[in-house]
């Protein structure tokens, strides 16, 4: 028998019980009278059960009602507070520990939340206002030095004004980013689903950004033998979004003649799996697990863009995972990268 595991009703009754039993038995010793020594005994056991009750109930167990009252007040509904109302004074001293001990434990855990939940915030704060900062400045100098030195070419006046003209650009594509994350995070995302080709879907996306590709020579094809048509059931606009962001950086982060190429491939009945390639400079192992962290960047990725926000890729898992479906990089440096996603397949 644990005495820890002993209600409060128990645990009068025995303690009752060994102050009774020896003074019975020294009672019956000195005075020889079973009969009375055997009411003494029903006396002892029944007013010391009552008074030892009393007392734990009073002063100890209200003590505890009133830790479990602050415990409760604090986690538990109405109703599990009435709940361990009439459950606690059956409850031993070793569950209430317990009951504790778990309370302690979650609220170990809601504060470790609130510290990782204020670091991010603070992260965010430095991160958001790092990117905001090289822009500004730039245009800062740019209209000081147009201000007071005017130049005399028109030309180098007109390329100022151009530099001026790139960095409200990339205020403005953060700014837009920024709006697209807080609303994908506040869970405002209204998909509108169709049925559309991927492969359609992948070839008008990489000519709308062809400009680009051309600039460094680079060439996009579809793998052979995925050139089928596929067809899934998801948001297409936003799904062009997220390609066109994998395109984007494939294109950034890609070498010169480089090739891009995806593979389309049915995973099951019910998924599409669609994998984006690129063979440029490629991402070190120790940034993979943060890639797709808002504002995440690599050395290298800062190195050779510096209009990037680090926001893209967090933008295209919001997007991804609204669909209910995964996103997935893998790569090695110097190699190339491949970012894989899925999407549902057409709805018959
Ligand atoms: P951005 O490209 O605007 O910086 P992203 O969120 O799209 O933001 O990408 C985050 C970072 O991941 C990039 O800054 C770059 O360092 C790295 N990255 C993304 N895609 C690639 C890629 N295809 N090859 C190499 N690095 C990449």
């Amino acid at each position: 028998m644990n005495p820890k595991n002993l209600s409060p009703k128990q645990l009068s009754f025995y303690t009752a019980l060994a102050l009774a039993a020896p003074v019975t038995v020294l009672l019956y010793i000195v005075d020889q009278r079973w009969v009375f020594s055997l009411i003494a005994f029903a006396v002892l056991l029944i007013g010391g059960y009552f008074l030892i009750s009393f007392v734990l109930d009073n002063f100890i167990y209200r003590k505890i009602k009133l830790i479990y009252k602050f415990i409760y007040q604090t986690k538990a509904t109405k109703r599990e507070e009435t709940y361990y109302k009439y459950i606690l004074p059956k409850k031993s001293i070793g569950e209430v520990t317990e009951d504790v001990e778990a309370w302690a434990q979650e609220n170990q855990k809601q504060m470790e939340q609130l510290r990782a939940n204020e670091q991010f915030r603070r992260e965010f704060l430095q991160n958001l206002s790092h990117e905001f900062k090289t822009p500004i400045f730039t245009i800062q100098s740019y209209v000081d030095t147009l201000l007071q030195d005017e130049p005399e070419s028109p030309e180098l006046r007109r390329k100022f004004l151009e530099k001026t003209s790139r960095n409200v650009e990339r205020l403005t594509a953060l700014l837009n980013d920024l709006d697209e994350i807080s609303s994908l995070e506040r869970g405002e995302i209204v998909l509108v689903k169709t049925n559309f080709v991927v492969q359609d879907l992948l070839k008008d996306t990489f000519e709308s950004i062809s400009i680009k590709a051309e600039s460094k020579n680079i060439s996009f094809s579809i793998k052979k033998g995925y050139e089928t048509s596929i067809s899934v059931n998801a948001d297409k606009e936003k799904i062009r979004q997220v390609v066109l962001n994998l395109f984007e950086n494939a294109i950034k982060y890609g070498k010169h003649n480089g090739i891009i190429k995806a593979g389309i491939y049915r995973t099951d009945d019910k998924r599409i799996l669609i994998e984006i390639s690129d063979d440029g400079v490629g991402i070190e192992e120790k940034s993979l697990p943060r890639i797709f962290e808002r504002f995440y960047r690599t050395d290298i990725g800062r190195s050779m863009d510096a209009t990037g926000s680090g926001l893209g890729l967090a933008i295209s898992k919001h997007i991804i995972e609204a669909h209910g479906q995964t996103i997935h990089i893998r790569s090695t440096q110097d190699v190339g990268t491949t970012v894989g996603f899925t999407l549902r397949a057409k709805k018959d």
